[in-house]
């Protein structure tokens, strides 16, 4: 069978490139006579792999020398809670920008383990369908910290601003964000990341952490969960996810070939703009999110009918276009189109929407 244009929002389409070599490497990698999935993670072999793609994530996203970077297990949904755990000791206080549910679930995890903990904006009376204005008045100024999801990954939309917090750290979960674009990494204290968006097979959770803000950790705190120590140990306190981290790595370096994240960011703009440009238009769908906040990886519509709705996605699926339902809590289509996939995926899309539109008149 042939490969789809796969438009999942995560677990998400991998470079093909990326996926053949994996597969190339698969039985044997280099000299070592065994699978990345066989090597124990303290071999010189497999010491090679993490360091390339620490040094190749430092070389792509300009990583500056004062920041951590780690490479942990348990999704972003973890982080939700060693955010907190890590950061809370600075002040005891924390604030959050609600913007869609995974920025909810961070906010309530924070407020679950009883930290005094402020939602200080929020778009749910809007339906999420923009991205709140968050200004430095709106923050406590003895906030341990910030905490924003960059890019929501259900609703569809996307911070088009780094917001200014002075001098309480922001931290941002970049899950359906991160490598799509160059991002100014000074600007943030922590920046997280589950990798089965944009960056790798699932099991895999990046943290970028600012060396400063590692001495704030709940000394009660589960061991796994400290940024600390796991900086200390170079992400290998214990076994860190091998196999999902050399995946990783070859994303990277293909990205780094062809011309790092301005060049991710050009096809990534180039690509958004053939579907919300026909979606502007024409009126057959309705794309719900405001102009200012539309994500360039997760693109949302709806036909405004249910029943068509639902026959688009399956229809859709048998033309070799999957995984375009929206998320089961809003409906409607959502259309994720992250680095690995191709503009003549979103070109077919386009069209299969054309003639959609065209053989199901609305009464
Ligand atoms: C998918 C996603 C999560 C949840 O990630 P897990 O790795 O499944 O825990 C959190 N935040 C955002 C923005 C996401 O897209």
């Amino acid at each position: 069978m042939n490969r789809v244009y796969n438009f999942s929002a995560g677990p998400s389409m991998l470079p093909l490139e990326v996926l053949e070599k994996a597969a190339a490497e698969l039985v044997v990698y280099g000299e070592s006579g065994m699978s990345v999935m066989e090597m124990s993670h303290r071999s010189p072999d497999y010491e090679a792999i993490i360091n390339d793609a620490e040094a190749m994530l430092r070389k792509l996203m300009n990583i500056p020398d004062n920041y951590k970077v780690l490479f942990l297990q348990g999704g972003a949904s973890t982080q939700f809670a060693a955010v907190p755990l890590n950061l809370i000791g600075r002040t005891g206080k924390a604030d959050y920008v609600v913007s869609g549910q995974f920025s909810g679930k961070a906010y309530k995890e924070a407020q679950k383990m009883g930290y005094d903990v402020k939602c200080v904006a929020t778009t749910k009376d809007d339906n999420f369908d923009h991205i709140p204005t968050v200004t430095k008045d709106m923050i406590r100024p003895d906030a341990s910290y910030v905490h924003v999801c960059f890019n929501n990954t259900i609703y569809g939309t996307k911070y088009s601003y780094i917001p200014d917090t002075g001098d309480v750290p922001l931290v941002a979960d970049m899950s359906s964000c991160i490598i799509s674009e160059p991002v100014d990494v000074s600007k943030f204290g922590v920046i997280y990341a589950g990798a089965q968006k944009n960056m790798a097979p699932a099991g895999l959770t990046l943290v970028i952490v600012r060396e400063d803000l590692l001495d704030y950790a709940d000394p009660k705190m589960p061991t796994m969960l400290e940024w600390k120590t796991m900086a200390e140990n170079g992400s290998m306190y214990n076994t860190p996810p091998c196999y999902t981290i050399y995946v990783a790595k070859l994303v990277y370096e293909w990205i780094l070939s062809i011309g790092g994240l301005d060049e991710m960011k050009k096809r990534n703009e180039e690509k958004a703009a053939v579907l919300y440009d026909y979606l502007d238009s024409q009126d057959y769908y309705v794309a719900p999110v405001k102009k200012c906040s539309r994500s360039m990886m997760n693109v949302t519509f709806v036909t405004g009918d249910a029943d068509l709705d639902k026959k688009f996605a399956s229809e859709a699926a048998k033309a070799g276009l999957k995984n375009l339902k929206g998320h089961r809590s809003v409906g409607g289509m959502r259309a994720s189109i992250y680095n690995a996939m191709p503009k003549a995926g979103v070109e077919k899309l386009v069209e299969f929407m054309k003639a959609f539109a065209e053989a199901n008149p609305k009464n």
